[in-house]
């Protein structure tokens, strides 16, 4: 094919929060985009078939893991925030500081822009409640967590959040996308990418695969933005080696405590309280989940005979800064080893879990085996792409949770929204020129 017939200013892959917020904040610039996805773009109907089938479906889309099982990714367009808890934690700023990163004007933009508050007091549940009077009794500065929430329309005794919400009321990255598309923004679903096709030390398109057919489009700019496995995999593919190694997952687990007579359906917005223990790396947050789901955790970790409760159980979720010990083998299977100081986390974590559900009045707790969502440190800044978030091509950019340098044990979509925000208005201000920054000279 011609390369002229499929020109654009900048090709987007993947719609997550790091893609969905570059594709719609160029459109606004005016700049003509294509959004290549490999999900699809059916309505949410926020049944468990339809969750099954965007994250939990092994191999394609829950890489399994030798000690952490599962490692959950969306691939729909909304990429993983369409199954996320729709936490908005405030970004680990210092992080990024180290490598001349400041997105705290964006971040200010997103507050003024999203949905984001904290929960109000008539959506919240009994579990979480006593969580937060019951971790504050202990000493622990347990608060309210922000969310991406449009409160009125979000419903009490709901579990909608992590199936899908199909009440509009949960924010998510496919609201960006709708936009981009509103702006003239074109999009392909179902198009897997294969690799990035260069000239060069040059990105000028990529390679798709759909059905049967090997589609290759072009543009000045290319944004890779898959996700923190993804991403890594298609730039293996494209000749960039090391990525994909020593990757951090954010690992959890759940500690469930009954508290007979606690009230409440057991139905409600996951993670509307919690406390970040900062030195320690640990994070924790009530955690409601659907029934099926919390079955399949009991099963999962042999808890058979707790499968039968539900309405009367506090679920608290403890989630860990994970070391980099985890690696993408060929073929997208991930490899996550639980490392010593890993493991001594869990084992705070849990205590600390326990001492909240004993206060709380729970007579036994029982805890789930170790999972994880947030897979990323995979295409580091500062060994793969500058503070610009380029790669050592020119016009080759990556967007997503990959590009972070450390884990950060936090929920990340805040950061990857104010990192795609900071990345719009940098190919914007270079507007498809050769942009010279190269990898050592802009890493601090
Ligand atoms: C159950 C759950 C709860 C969570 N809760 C929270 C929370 O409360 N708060 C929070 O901040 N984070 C939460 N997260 C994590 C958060 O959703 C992710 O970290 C975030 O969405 C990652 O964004 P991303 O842009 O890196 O990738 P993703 O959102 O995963 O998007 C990647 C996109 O790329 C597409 N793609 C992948 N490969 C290809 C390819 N080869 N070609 C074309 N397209 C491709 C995918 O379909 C997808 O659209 C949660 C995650 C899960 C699973």
């Amino acid at each position: 094919m011609e390369k002229s017939a499929n020109q654009y200013d900048v090709i987007v892959v993947g719609t997550g929060p790091g893609g969905g917020m570059v594709a719609r904040d160029l459109t606004q610039q005016g700049k003509k985009v294509l959004i290549v996805e490999r999900g699809d773009y059916q309505p949410t109907r926020g049944t468990i078939a339809q969750m099954v089938s965007r994250g939990w479906v092994p191999v394609s889309q829950m890489p399994l893991t030798t000690q952490v099982k599962p490692v959950v990714r969306g691939v729909t367009t909304g990429g993983t925030t369409m199954l996320y808890t729709a936490t908005a934690h405030e970004p680990p700023y210092e992080i990024l500081e180290k490598y001349g990163i400041d997105i705290r004007d964006e971040i200010a933009e997103l507050r003024a822009e999203l949905p984001i508050a904290p929960i109000r007091d008539e959506l919240m549940s009994p579990a979480a409640e006593l969580f937060m009077k019951s971790a504050r009794e202990l000493g622990y500065d347990c608060n309210k967590l922000d969310k991406f929430i449009y409160q009125d329309k979000c419903l009490r005794d709901c579990d909608s959040c992590i199936k899908g919400c199909p009440n509009d009321a949960k924010w998510n990255s496919r609201y960006l996308v709708d936009e981009a598309l509103l702006n003239g923004a074109t999009m392909i679903n179902h198009a897997k990418v294969k690799r990035v096709i260069t000239e060069g030390d040059r990105a000028i398109g990529v390679e798709y695969k759909r059905g049967v057919k090997n589609v290759s489009v072009y543009a000045n700019l290319v944004v890779i933005a898959a996700g923190g496995i993804g991403s890594p995999m298609i730039l293996r593919n494209s000749g960039l080696s090391g990525v994909g190694e020593n990757i951090c997952m954010d690992p959890i687990l759940v500690v469930f405590g009954q508290v007979k007579g606690l009230g409440g359906s057991g139905r409600a917005v996951p993670m509307m309280t919690g406390f970040h223990l900062k030195e320690e790396g640990i994070m924790f947050a009530d955690l409601h989940i659907p029934k099926v789901l919390k079955q399949f955790f009991d099963v999962h970790a042999l808890n058979l005979g707790k499968v039968g409760q539900f309405e009367d159980v506090i679920p608290i979720m403890v989630k860990i800064r994970d070391d980099l010990s985890g690696k993408i083998l060929n073929g997208g299977l991930l490899k996550k080893d639980i490392s010593p100081s890993d493991k001594a986390k869990f084992n705070k974590g849990e205590g600390i879990a326990k001492d909240i559900l004993k206060q709380a009045g729970a007579l036994k707790t029982y805890t789930s085996q170790i999972v994880a969502a947030h897979p990323g440190a995979s295409v580091k800044i500062g060994e793969h792409v500058d503070g610009n978030l380029k790669t050592r091509f020119d016009g080759l950019y990556i967007c997503d949770c990959s590009v972070y340098p450390e884990s950060l044990g936090l929920p990340p979509s805040l950061m990857l929204l104010g990192l795609g925000k900071r990345l719009a208005k940098h190919l914007a201000a270079i507007n498809g020129k050769v942009d010279n920054s190269r990898l050592l000279e802009t890493v601090g």
